[in-house]
C-alpha cells in the first residue's frame, strides 16, 4: 500500500474510533484491540503472488517476464480488478492498486474485494501471438489463485476484451467442466461481455463530475450556500457558468469523459484541451472530439503530433507539449492518465479548482495536501473511476443468469449505482471539514469495519 493510501486509511479508521455511534458495543481495551486489528488487515494485502512467465518470443527467444496477482482483501466478496500490462509496473505499485480496489468496491456497494494484476511489458512492443502466449501464461501460472468465486480480472491499462477473451479461453482449458463465464469481466460482446462495459469507466467519470457540479448543486443549491465549507464555495462558484476543461489522456477513460462532456446538453462545458504520450491539442473555442477520437481509432490511439497529422483531420488545434495540459488556464482538469501527475514540482502552477482522477492515484499525497487547503476541489479515483468495476459486477452477474442487458439498461444502472453512493457521501462531504477523498475513505473503511467486525475477525 502507498504511504498515501496507508495515511487516509489510518485517519479514517482514527476518526471512526472518535465516533461513538460506531459499534458502540465496543469500548475500552476492546475498542482498542479492535481498532489495532483493523490497521494490520486494511494495511496489508492478503496475498502476493508473482511470476516471472515463461514466453517463447518470434525471435526464437525465451524471455522471462515478472508478473503479478496481489489479493488485498476479500472481506466483501471475491478479489477483483484490473490485470495492467506495462512497462512501469511494479509490486508496490500492484499492491496499491489492489488496495483501491477494496476501498472502490466498499464505497460504491459492490460485493467484491480488491485484487489487481500486472504484467511488466510495454505491450505495444509485442505481436498479437507473443500477447497472447503471455495471456496465457498468465492463466496457467495464476489459475489456482482466480475464479469466479475466488479472484476475477479484469482489463486495466494495456489491456482489453481481446486479453480478457484468450484469458477465459485458456481458464475454461485448464478447468473443464468448472464454472468459467465469471472469471473474467471485461470480455468482448460476443464471448459474454456486457454492453457498455468498454465506455463505462470514462462515462462514470464524466457523470460524477456532471453530478457534483450540475444535478446535486441544483437540488441543493440553498442548503450548500449555508455550509461554512471551503469546498462547498468552490462547488457553487462553478455552478451555472461556462466552464473550460483540461484532460489528460485520451485512451479508454479519457476519450469517452471528452465524448460526454461534448455532447451533454445540459452542461454548459468545453473541452479545450487533451493530451496522450505525445502531445497536448488545445483550442480555447473547444475541441472537435468526435473527430479526435475517429483519428486516434485509425492511428493506434496517438493524437495527431504535428501540423501535417492534424491536417487530416477537420479539427483546429493548438500543438504543445504533453505536461502542458496540466498547468493551463482552465477550471476542471481530468487525470486519466497514470499515477503521480500531478506532485511537489508542478503542484503550484496547477489552475483548476476542480480536479477528476479517472486514473488510480494520479496525485501524489503532498500536492492532495496543498491543493486541498487552497480549497481545491479533487474527485477522487475511488468515487470517480468506479463505473468500469460497476459494469463488470454486472458481467458478471448477467453470466451467471445468462440473461443480457441492453445498453441503455446498463448504464441506467451504472448511473443509478453511483447516485446512490454520491448521495450518500456529498452531504456529508460539504458538512465536514475533511476533502472528498477521506469522507469517500471513511465510507469505505466503515463499510469493511463493520463486516470484518460481524465476521469476527477483530478479537
Ligand atoms: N481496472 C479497472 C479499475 O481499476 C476495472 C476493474 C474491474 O472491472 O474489475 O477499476
Amino acid at each position: 500500500m502507498s504511504k498515501q493510501t496507508e495515511a487516509i486509511v489510518q485517519e479514517s479508521l482514527d476518526a471512526l474510533f472518535d465516533d461513538e455511534s460506531f459499534l458502540p458495543e465496543l469500548e475500552k481495551e476492546m475498542r482498542e484491540q479492535a481498532f489495532t486489528s483493523l490497521t494490520s488487515i486494511l494495511s496489508t494485502p492478503n496475498h502476493i503472488n508473482k511470476s516471472f512467465l515463461r514466453v517463447p518470443l518470434q525471435n526464437h527467444e525465451v524471455k522471462r517476464i515478472p508478473a503479478f496477482r496481489v489479493q488485498h482483501n476479500n472481506t466483501l466478496g471475491p478479489y477483483k480488478g484490473g490485470i495492467r500490462f506495462h512497462e512501469s509496473v511494479n509490486e508496490e505499485e500492484v499492491i496499491n492498486l489492489a488496495s483501491l480496489m477494496t476501498l472502490k468496491n466498499a464505497i460504491h456497494d459492490v460485493p467484491f474485494g480488491g485484487g489487481k494484476g500486472g504484467v511488466v511489458i510495454n505491450p505495444r512492443e509485442y505481436k498479437p501471438k507473443e500477447l497472447h502466449a503471455i495471456c496465457k501464461k498468465y492463466v496457467q501460472y495464476f489459475s489456482d489463485v482466480l475464479g469466479p468465486e475466488k479472484d476475477i480480472p479484469a482489463p486495466d491499462m494495456g489491456t482489453g476484451d481481446r486479453e480478457m477473451d484468450w484469458m477465459m479461453g485458456e481458464y475454461k482449458s485448464i478447468r473443464p467442466g468448472e464454472k468459467y463465464r465469471g472469471s473474467f469481466t471485461g470480455k468482448s460482446i460476443e464471448n459474454g461481455g456486457s454492453l457498455g462495459r468498454r465506455e463505462a469507466t470514462g462515462k462514470g467519470v464524466y457523470f460524477t463530475f456532471r453530478y457534483l457540479i450540475y444535478d446535486f448543486i441544483k437540488e441543493n443549491n440553498s442548503w450548500l450556500s449555508e455550509q461554512d465549507n471551503v469546498f462547498a464555495k468552490t462547488t457553487l462558484d462553478y455552478y451555472d457558468k461556462p466552464l473550460n476543461i483540461a484532460i489528460q489522456g485520451f485512451g479508454n477513460v479519457g476519450s469517452v469523459a471528452a465524448l460526454e462532456a461534448y455532447y451533454c446538453k445540459h452542461c454548459n462545458n468545453k473541452v479545450v484541451a487533451v493530451s496522450d504520450r505525445n502531445v497536448t491539442l488545445y483550442n480555447s473555442e473547444g475541441l472537435d472530439i468526435p473527430s479526435l477520437i475517429e483519428y486516434t481509432s485509425e492511428h493506434k490511439g496517438d493524437l495527431p503530433k504535428d501540423d501535417a497529422e492534424l491536417g487530416e483531420t477537420n479539427v483546429k488545434a493548438k500543438i504543445m507539449n504533453r505536461d502542458d495540459l496540466l498547468t493551463l488556464d482552465v477550471d476542471v482538469l481530468f487525470l486519466a492518465a497514470l499515477e503521480d501527475q500531478i506532485h511537489e514540482d508542478n503542484m503550484e502552477a496547477i489552475k483548476a479548482r476542480i480536479i477528476v482522477e479517472g486514473a488510480n492515484a494520479p496525485v501524489t499525497s503532498e500536492a492532495d495536501q496543498y491543493l486541498s487547503d487552497k480549497g481545491v476541489v479533487i474527485i477522487p479515483d475511488i468515487l470517480a473511476n468506479a463505473g468500469g468495476v460497476i459494469v463488470s459486477y454486472f458481467e458478471w452477474i448477467q453470466g451467471r443468469e445468462t440473461q443480457f442487458y441492453s445498453e441503455e439498461e446498463v448504464f441506467k444502472r451504472l448511473y443509478d449505482k453511483m447516485r446512490e453512493t454520491f448521495d450518500r457521501v456529498l452531504p456529508k462531504f460539504f458538512q465536514d471539514p475533511y476533502p472528498l477523498r477521506k469522507n469517500c475513505y471513511i465510507l469505505a473503511v466503515t463499510k469493511l469495519s463493520t463486516i470484518l467486525y460481524r465476521h469476527g475477525k477483530l478479537y
